[in-house]
């Protein structure tokens, strides 16, 4: 199996380092506002990752985090926490913003048939062992205080600029305008921050006499450590977390305990909604009930989201996703076909898709396999299982067998027709349409099929 491996920017072979529990971190979401359906990709990619590893007979042991605990709007160490800006919007207290985007995150986190992760971890149950981490990082004199909280020197780890390649030199002649005066370094974050007397805070923590939070970062490498342990096999987020969140992470888990934290690391690309960034002042936040209310499901976007690759921008429109929402239906009678024609071997399909899959989740180059043989092909149960495997698109439990009162009335039609009886045939026709079930009369017979 091939990944493109951000550490080395290349495409590299990858061997877990134990088959039985291949280790797994996927960066989560922060949990105060409903999600967009942008910030879902991410899932589907990570979700097909873990498919592709099953398929190769590896077992996956793998954490996802959920970020409750209120960190800054931006990237910065200032402005807004986006805990307590969606709990004052909507009148709640922090916890309970929390428990209800955490809850609709989970509810469309399944609607996209995405494999449940082995672990799933929340920050605000770790606040102690990432206490433990600042404590390990002052231990390495890695960190300074200012008034405003601890601070990571990132001039005392030596591979800072490592990860994202970065220029330290230009970031700090572009900076010198905001730069706090009490940062020793313009690259320099937050690992712990103080809250001041006034400051309205809700989620705070005592830590060394004073009431604090975590910074964000502190959060992901705290569990990478107590649940999985470094180096993980597999690390994965957005490409956005490259130069901040990641650089950072590495930064607080290798400067404190001196192992490497992640053997491979996957970034995904983003997506533009009609060749427009995401945001709430374009009104182009779609969330999935926004897409239900045009009638496509989860699972059509999951189709559109496979039709793509993680490392490469797309643009999303509801015309495209009309064709994905098309494409899944003809894969869904394409798995019905099993209940009404003798199965045709498809071991060479089945390893054609696999090479795909283990190039690098070239799920598209996957699915293109597909189309050229459906229409001259019948799966059997096991190769609709199999596809159900790599893609999750819940092809076998949305392809029940027609009923035998259905299967009556589709042979009580050919007779009609047979016997030139068309009124009766077209009645039965209609009849058959309504509940959702239509015929295709082919050379050798006719077929039944899923209407929608
Ligand atoms: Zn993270």
């Amino acid at each position: 199996m091939k990944l493109y491996n951000t550490l080395s920017r290349k495409v590299e072979e990858f061997q877990p380092e134990n088959p039985e529990r291949v280790k797994v971190y996927t960066c989560g979401p922060t949990v105060y506002n409903t999600a967009h359906i942008g910030n879902f990709t991410a899932y589907v990619y990570w979700d097909l990752l873990i498919r592709v590893l099953r398929l190769n007979g590896w077992h996956e042991d793998r954490v996802l985090n959920i970020t409750d605990v209120g960190h800054l709007a931006s990237d910065a160490d200032e402005g807004e926490d986006k805990m307590e800006k969606g709990a004052k919007r909507e009148g709640l207290t922090v916890w309970q913003i929390a428990e209800r985007y955490m809850n609709e995150f989970l509810a469309d986190y399944r609607a996209l048939n995405l494999l449940e992760p082995t672990q799933i971890c929340r920050a605000t149950d770790f606040i102690s062992e990432e206490m433990a981490l600042v404590d390990a990082l002052d231990a390495k004199g890695l960190i300074y205080e200012t008034s405003d909280g601890l601070y990571y020197d990132t001039a005392k780890f030596s591979n800072y600029a490592e990860f994202a390649q970065l220029d330290l030199a230009h970031l700090r002649a572009g900076a010198r305008v905001a730069f706090s005066n009490e940062k020793r370094n313009v690259s320099d974050f937050a690992v712990w921050k103080w809250v001041h007397d006034g400051e309205d805070h809700a989620m705070q923590w005592e830590y060394r006499g004073r009431m604090g939070y975590p910074g964000w970062h502190l959060e992901c490498a705290t569990i990478l450590h107590e649940r999985l342990g470094e180096p993980v096999d597999i690390h994965t987020g957005g490409i956005d977390h490259i130069p901040v969140h990641h650089t950072n992470e590495i930064a607080e888990l290798e400067g404190a305990y001196g192992k490497q934290m992640a053997r491979f690391w996957l970034h995904n690309n983003f997506i533009t909604v009609n060749g427009e960034k995401i945001s709430k002042s374009l009104g182009n936040t779609y969330s999935f009930a926004d897409l239900a209310k045009r009638g496509f499901s989860h699972l059509d976007y999951k189709m559109w989201v496979l039709q793509g690759h993680f490392q490469s921008e797309r643009n999303f429109s509801f015309t495209d996703l009309a064709s994905a929402k098309q494409r899944r239906l003809n894969y869904r009678n394409f798995a019905a076909l099993r209940w009404q024609k003798p199965a045709t071997d498809m071991a060479a399909v089945r390893d054609m898709i696999t090479a795909q899959l283990n190039n690098n989740l070239n799920s598209a180059g996957a699915l293109a396999e597909l189309d050229k043989v459906i229409a001259e092909n019948t799966p059997d149960e096991a190769f609709v299982k199999f596809l159900d495997e790599a893609f999750g698109l819940d092809l076998a439990k949305n392809t029940p067998d027609i009923s035998d009162e259905m299967k009556a009335k589709i042979a009580e039609r050919q007779h009609a027709k047979d016997a030139k009886d068309y009124a009766r045939a077209d009645a039965l026709r209609d009849e058959l349409a309504a509940a959702g079930i239509n015929l295709l009369d082919g050379a050798d017979g006719v077929i039944w099929q899923f209407a929608d």
